[in-house]
């Protein structure tokens, strides 16, 4: 479960994660829980063509008896950022946790009630009947809701010089409506989202020569983007929590649909079409 929370430490908002995930740290820096892959993930990146795309990496400290990864704070030196995390990839789950669902396909009340919540008229006959879903059924509609199955990214959160954070971005899914989105989160500035646009293109590139990204299903991870009023504009490849190496005779090509045992996960399908989204919002 995925807790929304603003967080305020000196320049700090957090637009996604479980709430305590993260820590203020010495200027310019944070600290984020712990976990094995993510921190395998950012110490490979620091090796990689990439590194210029990702923040800085620390190393691992340790504080009131919790192992915490210490990374660049990428909104230091920004005066009122606004801020938007866009998740990458044609779906956010691994093919692990897709079989391991399989394997127990238990209907979840929890579930059909989350599904009616968004959309009354989803569920089947039959799951109406039992007022139940399987998690496969629900992993799957969720994605297919979103513009994630189509487009390859969502939006998850948004947050505009220092207001409340905004995650109602769920059942966005066409490219007029990101549009949009994208057009008011900048207030129609040109320049911004030129600059957006420009990164995207040059992390394109980087990403294509990258070993790391060869060899890596990257899911869940989402890139940050981040402007203030003045104009500058950055974006971040972040959320490297489920970002695992691939079968060893696997080299990953993130541009192919994803069958179950390819680990495609078409994240340059996504980086492209929201480039590509972004560059019709600057030249309508
Ligand atoms: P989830 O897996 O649910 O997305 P998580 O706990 O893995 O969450 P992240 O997605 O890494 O957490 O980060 C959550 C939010 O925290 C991001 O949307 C962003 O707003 C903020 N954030 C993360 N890393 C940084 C960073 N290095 N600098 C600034 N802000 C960050
Ligand atoms: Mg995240
Ligand atoms: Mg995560």
């Amino acid at each position: 479960m995925v807790h929304w929370s603003l967080k305020r430490h000196n320049s700090w908002v957090q637009l996604a994660g479980h709430e305590g995930n993260f820590k203020p740290s010495e200027r310019g820096q944070i600290l984020k829980k712990f976990s094995q892959v993510e921190n395998s993930c950012l110490e490979a990146l620091m090796q990689d063509v990439l590194r210029p795309y990702v923040p800085t990496y620390y190393g691992v400290v340790e504080k009131e008896q919790e192992k915490y990864i210490r990374m660049e704070d990428l909104l230091q030196g920004l005066e009122r950022p606004s801020i938007m995390d866009c998740k990458i990839g044609v779906r956010t789950y691994l093919e692990e946790e897709l079989a391991k669902a399989l394997q127990k396909p238990t209907p979840r009340k929890d579930m059909y009630q989350k599904m009616v919540k968004v959309d009354p008229e989803a569920p089947t006959a039959e799951e109406r009947a039992q007022q139940a879903i399987t998690k496969p059924r629900y992993m799957q509609w969720r994605e297919s809701i979103s513009s994630t199955a189509t487009m390859g990214f969502r939006i998850e959160g948004i947050t505009m010089e220092g207001g409340t954070v905004q995650r109602d971005f769920k059942q966005i899914r066409t490219k007029e409506q990101i549009m949009e989105t994208f057009l008011s989160f900048t207030r129609r500035r040109k320049d911004i989202l030129a600059a957006y646009q420009s990164r995207l293109e040059s992390m394109k590139v980087a990403l294509q020569e990258s070993a790391f990204f060869k060899t890596h299903e990257v899911i869940g991870s989402s890139l940050l983007f981040v402007h203030d009023t003045k104009g500058h504009a950055n974006v971040w490849m972040i959320d490297f929590g489920k970002t695992l190496a691939a079968p060893s005779h696997m080299s990953l090509r993130h541009d192919v649909p994803w069958q179950v045992g390819n680990h495609e996960d078409g994240y340059l399908l996504g980086l492209g079409n929201l480039a590509e989204t972004i560059k019709s919002t600057i030249h309508q």
